[in-house]
């Protein structure tokens, strides 16, 4: 088994993270205090948004969903031929050790493997060494009031990249496909959009994935329309639906699916569930968060504030 470097400013019973310093950052081995956090210019997970990152929550000092995560992660490092130097454990003890060192309840994990530093040229395998980051610190995706109002979103121009040319299933460190859509949805005046595949399927948002429902069921596109396998929308089908005695169904959506719902809503580690009652100029059904998503919306709070093991 490999050893993790030991923090250089650990251990935590050193009291040496104290909270004007925060939050830390664990990098490669060290924590640092936030305005020593910093990377190479070097690092091609800067120069050509060479790696992969996971957005994490900590519910009751509990990492949610922590071998979903762990699995995507050291997934997407096979797939990007990233080399990782930390077991898994030892990747957990860190996160755990990040959420000490910031004093987290609740709150958010950015968890990222960048390339590494290499020379200026695109050669992957000038990188001797990947880079892993780990920030803890809080998230507010949307303001509270969209949590209880539901939010307006729009079916951005630009269509999701194609699986062939880049998988939207790697949850990698370049995400312009999804911040220029976001633009749109910022120049629109909202939040947040829905960005189709090219063949014109719903696929998922810039941040989030997307469920409807119609006549009492829950529906959302398969994964192989082109988006990130959603360790939320997993949460949604395979846990909280059938917990709830909610039917659920994949199914190839289109736009006009969604304007016609009865409810529409969405699902991501940072947004958690919240509801879509406008689609571009359409009112979804009542134009207020329907009894199905706010049924879910409980009963995913329920789960997550429950003392429950982590998996
Ligand atoms: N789709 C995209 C493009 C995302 O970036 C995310 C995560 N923010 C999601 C969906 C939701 O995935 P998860 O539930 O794993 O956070």
């Amino acid at each position: 088994m490999t050893t993790m470097p030991a923090s250089k400013t650990s251990p935590l019973s050193a009291g040496r993270y104290s909270s004007e310093n925060r939050p830390y950052v664990w990098i490669d081995g060290e924590m640092l205090p936030k305005s020593q956090a910093k990377v190479s210019v070097w690092d091609h997970g800067l120069l050509y948004g060479d790696g992969c990152f996971e957005g994490i929550r900590v519910y009751g000092k509990r990492i949610f969903k922590n071998r979903q995560h762990l699995d995507r992660i050291y997934r997407n490092c096979e797939r990007l031929r990233i080399e990782m130097w930390m077991s898994r454990d030892e990747m957990t003890a860190m996160m755990r050790e990040c959420i000490e060192a910031n004093g987290l309840s609740d709150g958010y994990i950015r968890l990222l493997v960048t390339r590494g530093v290499g020379s200026l040229g695109l050669n992957p395998f000038k990188c001797p060494k990947a880079s892993v980051i780990c920030i803890a610190d809080q998230i507010a995706l949307y303001p509270p009031e969209m949590y209880s109002d539901g939010m307006r979103i729009i079916v951005a121009k630009r269509p999701r990249t194609p699986t062939a040319c880049l998988d939207p299933s790697l949850k990698s460190l370049n995400y312009l496909n999804n911040i220029l859509a976001k633009m749109e949805a910022i120049d629109a005046g909202c939040l947040e959009c829905i960005m189709l595949s090219v063949d014109g399927y719903v696929g998922e948002c810039t941040g989030d994935n997307l469920f409807i429902v119609k006549g009492g069921k829950v529906l959302t596109s398969p994964l192989d329309v082109g988006m990130l396998d959603g360790v939320t929308r997993a949460f949604v089908i395979g846990t909280l639906c059938p917990r709830l005695g909610i039917a659920i169904e994949e199914r190839r959506l289109r736009v006009e699916d969604v304007t016609a719902a009865d409810e529409v809503f969405l699902t991501g580690t940072a947004a958690e569930i919240i509801a879509v009652t406008q689609v571009g100029d359409v009112r979804i059904g009542t134009g207020k968060e329907g009894a199905l998503v706010k049924r879910l919306r409980a009963g995913f709070k329920d789960i997550v504030g429950q003392n429950a093991p982590e998996e």
